[in-house]
């Protein structure tokens, strides 16, 4: 027998879903969300569909926007692309406020152990990028772990070809690390130290 009555059985079935929610956790939010009133309810309910609806990958970088292009690739340096695993790490440069290029958002990184080859990720849009012209740089800031590196040196083995300087962010972040969790100090020298690949 279920101990929750259908609908709250249904809600907390819904929280659950959400990354690092426990079921104890999942039972509170959805106790907290009967405790609402009727107006914050919708207004959280609203929330949910309206970001659903309006948010998709940018056509340029792959990052979300709400827009067809995105704001950064609208009004940043083309010249420089810095290459980054998921949409998250954008935010996690963002905060570092130092960089003024452009993003390219692959959506994952190589990896054999879990059957990812270089044409489940957005590599072919990048190639088209700098095929485009005027790219100067390319920034490889995936992550510093096996995935990360590997992919970092196979786009580089695309592109230097093409002519164009690869880097790759400077060790600081440590081995293994996820960027979203570096500090943005660490980051910023990273970016700062980036070497050529
Ligand atoms: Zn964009």
């Amino acid at each position: 027998m279920n101990v929750f009555i259908e609908p709250i059985g249904t809600l907390i079935n819904e929280f659950s879903k959400l990354p690092g929610v426990g079921a104890k956790t999942a039972q509170r939010y959805a106790y907290r969300v009967v405790n609402m009133t009727e107006e914050e309810a919708i207004a959280f309910a609203e929330a949910i569909i309206a970001a659903k609806k309006k948010v998709h990958y940018c056509s340029v970088c792959g990052n979300y926007t709400d827009k067809e292009v995105c704001e950064i690739c609208r009004t940043r340096d083309e010249s420089v692309i810095c290459v980054v695993k998921e949409p998250k790490d954008v935010v996690a440069f963002e905060k570092v406020r130092e960089f003024k290029g452009v993003y390219h958002v692959l959506h994952g990184t190589i990896s054999t152990m879990e059957g990812i080859g270089p044409n489940d990720i957005r590599i072919k849009e990048l190639l088209a990028r700098v095929y485009k012209g005027g790219v100067k740089e390319v920034i490889m800031a995936t992550n510093p772990d096996v995935e990360g590196e590997a992919t970092a040196m196979y786009i580089s083995g695309l592109l230097k070809p093409l002519g164009v300087k690869v880097t790759r962010l400077a060790q600081g972040v440590s081995i293994g690390a996820e960027l979203e969790y570096a500090d943005e100090v660490t980051l910023s020298k990273a970016l700062s130290d980036r070497k050529e690949l």
